[in-house]
């Protein structure tokens, strides 16, 4: 085992790993800007790294000075989180290059999942069933184009093969708009991306975000542990998640799960990841794979009882997965809220002096955040300031628990979503689970 990993990342997912450090007994060095300096779980640190200025780019997207850092500290390892650098192959490259284990996948893997182009081409090598659409990027003629469109069937939906974050994406619902949305797309991918190449998917109209976790290590052993629901989605990005996905046969979830062990095992992945699927009419289509530790992780560690944290450190050391398929066992159900500094329903962000933090807590409650009272929320950064993960035995149970939770939480000083989460708890159709990736935004547009 590692004696000292550095963590390149900040907020509540660099206090999750620093936790996973010190429950290995690894010391775990902080890296941190300007903004950061007075956060709590720097000072819990052992050692702590100014990076640099408050922009992400001056500090945590900074590589010379983490590589730095971890060298002026002797660390062995780097976590990079999620986010910032965690899914940059160049950035895995020079951590190795310069005698580091990055704590996640190779670069290769990093790099050819990052292409979404190659990553679909890869998955339908492997088995993984795909979206139907056009196979790899699209040609420059628009006969072909359109031939290609005719094929796939509309609406579609053309997608960047470098995009990320829910951007570069425009729906096309006939012939006449698809050659002129082919050229925006493309050229607002060459401009956000750095990389123009785009690509078409049948554009699914209902569908649920489902997407399997999975963990692999150096040995080719690879196990998935259950699937987690996505689906309550604000422009794409993530705002409540839940593991087991309510009404979806345990057959299906095994079938794509070994689907998704077996492309591990066939790529060679290693380390902790996500196979991202659309499932809609009792079909799995991938969309793409994300390879770091996701923000919704808390959710299937609860229900499997597997520190994916943990296991993700262990395998970069090059120990054997602690568990097989068989052992991976399901047990009640997890939800997660993300809080975010925000105005609950205009969603612009709010940062500043939290003059109140209480956290909930009691049975079955989980609080994942590194703030506390008179934390200062910068406003440099992403504005998800925690994370409220409850379990129960049933979903019932855990949709109780979740209320309570967020009834017992006080956030004073700032604006926060609790207000928004409070009202989807009692919601009556997300009570009944399954809802599809529009329904967020429906509702929010109807409570206008
Ligand atoms: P990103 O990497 O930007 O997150 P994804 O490919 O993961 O992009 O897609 C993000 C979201 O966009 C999905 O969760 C879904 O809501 C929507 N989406 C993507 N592809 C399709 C598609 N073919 N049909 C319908 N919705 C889609």
């Amino acid at each position: 085992m590692f004696k000292k990993i550095l963590v390149a990342n900040r907020g509540e997912i660099a206090l999750r790993i620093q936790r996973a450090c010190h429950e290995l007994g690894v010391k775990a060095v902080m890296v941190y800007s300007e903004a950061d300096r007075e956060a709590k779980y720097i000072k819990l640190a052992e050692e702590a790294v100014c990076i640099g200025p408050a922009p992400s780019p001056l500090s945590y997207l900074n590589m010379p000075a983490i590589i730095s850092a971890a060298e002026v500290t002797d660390a062995e390892a780097i976590h990079p989180g999620y986010g910032f650098l965690s899914e940059n192959a160049d950035f895995a490259e020079r951590v190795e290059k310069s005698g580091f284990q990055f704590i996640g996948p190779t670069p290769e893997s990093i790099r050819s999942m990052g292409d979404k182009v190659s990553a679909k081409q890869a998955m339908i090598r492997a088995g993984v069933p795909c979206v139907p659409g056009s196979e790899g990027e699209l040609p420059d003629d628009p006969v072909q184009v359109r031939r290609i469109a005719k094929a796939v069937g509309y609406p579609v939906i053309i997608k960047a093969a470098g995009g990320g974050g829910g951007r570069g994406m425009r729906v096309v619902h006939t012939e006449a708009a698809l050659v002129n949305a082919v050229q925006m797309t493309k050229a607002e991918a060459g401009a956000a991306f750095g990389n123009p190449a785009v690509y078409m998917e049948k554009f699914l109209q209902n569908p649920r975000h489902i997407e399997i976790q999975v963990l692999a290590d150096k040995h080719r052993n690879a196990v998935y542990l259950g699937e987690r629901d996505c689906s309550m989605q604000r422009r794409h990005q993530k705002v409540i998640e839940e593991a087991p996905a309510p009404g979806i046969a345990r057959k299906l979830i095994e079938k794509i799960g070994e689907r998704c062990v077996a492309a591990c095992k066939k790529i060679g992945y290693r380390g902790a990841g996500t196979f991202e699927f659309l499932y809609e009419n009792e079909e799995f289509y991938f969309i793409e794979m994300n390879t770091r530790v996701q923000v919704e992780h808390p959710v299937t560690e609860w229900i499997t009882g597997v520190d994916i944290v943990k296991t993700q450190i262990m395998v970069a050391a090059g120990e054997k997965l602690p568990m097989t398929q068989r052992q991976v066992q399901i047990r009640g159900h997890a939800i997660e809220c993300r809080v975010n500094a925000e105005d609950p329903y205009r969603f612009t962000p709010s940062p500043g002096r939290i003059t109140t933090w209480h956290p909930p807590g009691g049975p079955g409650v989980r609080v994942d955040s590194h703030a506390y009272t008179n934390y200062v929320v910068p406003p440099n950064y992403d504005s998800m300031i925690g994370k409220i993960i409850v379990h129960g035995d049933t979903r019932e149970q855990a949709l109780a628990r979740m209320r309570t939770a967020l009834s017992e939480t006080v956030i004073e000083g700032i604006s926060t979503n609790v207000p928004l989460h409070r009202e989807l708890m009692i919601d009556a159709k997300f009570m009944a689970g399954g809802t599809n990736i529009h329904y967020l935004e429906e509702w929010l547009s109807q409570r206008q």
